[in-house]
């Protein structure tokens, strides 16, 4: 068993708390630097955030190698009313402080009026800088592609070949204020965006991640 604990991190711009479950590796585990994986950032992917909660669960009797961190539900707010966005309308993988990010941007993809003034982006920057996470794993709908940014790509490489997806460095548009911008491209961590079938029909999308999952938490480095 690992030791397993549920924390809130922040609060949605509704008042909805964000929660975080922490799970320590076994104490003979070498340390390794921590993995945060999170889900649903965007609230119409909700299929992100059950997935999420599967991975905990299981994870409860068969602990990962490192400290992990998931986070199933990154904007509940969005999940709450099924739209992407928050509830001030912007797309909170638009709202990071990335060096790209713009003001300027296409209908419905809001980066907010100044990077990081949603609370939602917040509560993740805040928990990310706290454990010095280095690992990290952003869950989104629709394709099935594990993409990398920064120094993730051997890792997207090693999931996309345990899950059957391919793995690609670009998504194919611009991500301006991304979390991938700014974690992968800007700090060149390992930044790990992992796109599952949208529609979770028989728990298909865990099914098909469930050990590039494990791999992610469990893989030695
Ligand atoms: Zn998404």
């Amino acid at each position: 068993m690992s030791l397993r604990r549920e924390l809130t991190i922040g609060e949605s711009a509704l008042g909805r708390p964000i929660e975080a479950i922490h799970f320590l590796p076994p104490s003979y585990a070498r340390p390794r630097p921590p993995a945060v994986l999170f889900g649903a950032i965007h609230g119409d992917e909700p299929v992100t955030s059950i997935m999420l909660h599967q991975l905990a669960q299981e994870l409860v009797e068969h602990p990962p190698g490192r400290d992990t961190w998931i986070i199933p539900c990154a904007n509940p707010d969005g999940v709450a009313a099924g739209s992407k966005n928050n509830s001030r309308d912007v797309d909170l993988n638009r709202n990071f402080a990335a060096k790209n990010w713009s003001a300027a941007h296409q209908p419905g993809y809001s980066p907010g009026q100044t990077p990081e003034d949603q609370p939602e982006t917040r509560a993740l920057v805040s928990l990310i800088e706290r454990v010095g996470a280095h690992r990290l794993i952003a869950v989104h709908a629709t394709f099935r592609v594990v993409n990398w940014d920064g120094a993730g790509r051997a890792l997207a490489e090693e999931m996309a070949a345990l899950c059957g997806y391919p793995a690609s460095g670009d998504i194919g548009y611009p991500t301006a204020g991304s979390f991938g911008s700014k974690y992968g491209v800007d700090r060149g961590l390992e930044v790990v965006t992992l796109e599952v079938p949208y529609l979770d029909i028989d728990e298909q999308a865990f099914a098909e991640t469930r050990t590039a999952l494990r791999w992610a938490v469990d893989l030695p480095s």
